[in-house]
């Protein structure tokens, strides 16, 4: 197929924000889509490979001038200055790519193959003249780019495709296409993409095999699925009066999730955005051989720090570096070590326990972890419908540094990638929010040269609104243990879409967590609330811009200030 379809294919998609109406538009295209081209979907999605793939495309605004420079024969200069007045460098190509062609005419035609084949290698280059490599794979495609084409070209290599296309709505136009919208059929679409977190597979099985096949997609150990969630409540009460009787009690503890996968020898450890960070986490390789019975499993985990002289528990922005960091592991390891907390098991010897009822579950983590405190245990558990024995353990949970308690339903099934009824947070009032940067403004005086204030936004479907700006909590001193703003500033701007005056605006990439003392309505961001007091806790490298607060969540959490 001709790498043109699917630029029109964009260009429709970006024409409307009508939900209803892409879906008709993309299940059209779904239905003559034909199998050998199936990793459109990826392309879709602004990727090359599978969600759970870590090669990705990367590059860099720079890069991407670059190309456009070698392939249109325009100074960089130039182009640097359009981008400025546009914006978009998919615009600034797709116009300079126009100028050219009424010179030079082009006989090429790409397909998605060749795009395929061209950007599936970027990500394998390292070393020595990997930037001029790149640069001629790049090259290769604008040059034989039309317009539309060179457009959509680039603003897939520097990940900021604009068509507002999200997976739940390739999941409708999927079900759209060879189910009818059935209702059940997107469910069962759902459950596929959570299992695999491989769109192209599920549109192939879907197309192929129907409903039943879809079905059947088994559980495969070694490749990361999606976690399942929780809801929030805000008291015990309301948590009996949602789950029954029938109730288990855990900590919430203060970590980050772990999913971690054996197979025969093989053991693999990835956090919930699907990374894989097995190599950052040498020791617990080394509790799950030892400590654990099974030859294939994969168990659902907190991975929480202690401090390594007084055995307390530590919060989770103490431990988050280890996440990231790649090099000095040992050291790392030593300093900052962590604990990890068993609390469930999604699949054990060739069978996958999703089914399961949640107490059975448990049993079985029981039955196979070897407790090993400050090392591997099975998450604590109470079984009650006492709601004083529920408070005392809550207490017990917070002065244990934990954030809470988990209150799950002992009958429930494991629903992966969902955020479920069943399986319930409670959290102290104290109010904070996962929200992501979108801008930010440059400092001046001390902090001169550093960007100083963060603009911070909420989710709503697939659009991120403003909700305020941070500047506290952030420091200039380095190794106080907080955020600096020299580090933010390096991580905010290779995500740089905008640049005017001291104001910049930016890729939504950088997840932080802020606490705040009131929300209010407000004129002045689009989400039509402020945040009163925002202080900033800690970056989030472990969550997805997917996993960050909602606006709906926002309005939840002002109703209830109000009634309070
Ligand atoms: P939140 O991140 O506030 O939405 O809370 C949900 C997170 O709490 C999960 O993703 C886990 O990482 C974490 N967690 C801590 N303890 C437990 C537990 N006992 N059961 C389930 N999740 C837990």
């Amino acid at each position: 197929m001709r790498y043109q379809k699917l630029a029109e294919l964009y260009e429709k998609l970006s024409s409307t924000t009508k939900r209803l109406e892409k879906i008709e538009i993309l299940s059209s295209f779904l239905k003559e889509l034909p199998e050998e081209d199936k990793d459109v979907l990826y392309l879709l999605l602004g990727d090359i490979y599978p969600e759970y793939d870590e090669k990705k495309i990367g590059i860099s605004n720079q890069l991407a001038i670059k190309a456009i420079s070698k392939a249109t024969g325009i100074p960089n200069a130039k182009i640097i200055q359009e981008w400025k007045f546009s914006g978009d460098l998919g615009e600034v190509s797709k116009k300079l790519t126009k100028n050219k062609k009424q010179v030079t005419l082009q006989s090429h035609v790409l397909t998605i193959n060749k795009v395929l084949e061209n950007l599936r290698k970027l990500p394998d280059l390292v070393g020595k003249g990997t930037i001029g490599k790149k640069l001629s794979l790049i090259t290769e495609l604008l040059t034989s780019a039309t317009p539309l084409e060179a457009l959509y070209l680039i603003r897939t290599l520097i990940g900021d495709l604009r068509i507002g296309l999200k997976e739940s709505t390739i999941r409708e136009s999927i079900s759209s296409a060879f189910f009818n919208k059935d209702k059940e059929a997107s469910k069962i679409i759902q459950e596929a993409i959570d299992k695999t977190n491989d769109i192209s597979a599920v549109f192939e099985i879907a197309k192929e095999g129907g409903l039943k096949e879809l079905k059947k997609i088994p559980l495969v150990v070694g490749k990361p699925i999606k976690v399942m969630l929780a809801q929030k409540v805000s008291s015990i009460k309301e948590g009996f009066k949602a789950l029954g009787e029938n109730v288990g009690i855990e900590y919430k503890y203060d970590g980050f999730r772990l999913i971690i996968h054996k197979k025969e020898k093989e053991i693999k450890l990835f956090t919930r955005r699907l990374e894989n960070v097995t190599l950052q986490f040498p020791e617990v390789v080394e509790y799950i051989r030892e400590y654990v019975k099974g030859d294939s499993f994969i168990l659902d985990t907190e991975a929480v720090g202690f401090d390594k002289e007084t055995k307390e528990y530590k919060p989770f922005q103490e431990i988050s570096q280890r996440i990231k960091r790649k090099y000095n592991i040992e050291k790392l390891q030593k300093k900052l070590p962590i604990e990890i907390q068993v609390f469930d098991i999604i699949y054990y010897n060739g069978k996958s326990q999703l089914k399961e009822p949640f107490k059975k579950r448990t049993t079985l983590i029981k039955k196979i972890v070897k407790n090993h405190p400050k090392k591997i245990v099975y998450a604590k558990q109470i079984i009650t419908n006492n709601e004083k024995k529920a408070e005392e353990f809550y207490k017990k949970s917070l002065e244990d540094n934990q954030e809470g308690i988990m209150m799950k339903n002992l009958d429930a099934v494991y629903q992966p990638g969902s955020r479920v009824g069943h399986m319930l947070k409670i959290k102290p009032e104290e109010r904070d929010f996962d929200l992501v940067i979108t801008g930010a403004e440059y400092g001046t005086g001390k902090r001169s040269g550093w960007l100083s204030s963060f603009i911070l936004s909420c989710r709503d479907k697939d659009k991120f609104l403003e909700i305020g700006k941070v500047g506290t909590g952030i420091t200039e001193k380095v190794g106080s243990g907080k955020v600096t703003f020299e580090e933010l500033t390096r991580k905010i701007k290779p995500l740089t879409i905008k640049e005017k005056d001291r104001q910049v605006t930016i890729k939504p990439k950088i997840v932080v967590t802020i606490t705040y003392q009131e929300i209010q309505k407000s004129q002045n961001y689009s989400s039509g609330f402020a945040l009163r007091f925002p202080r900033f806790t800690t970056l989030r490298p472990d969550r997805n811009t997917k996993d960050i607060t909602t606006l709906s969540e926002v309005k939840i959490d002002y109703g209830k200030q109000k009634r309070n």
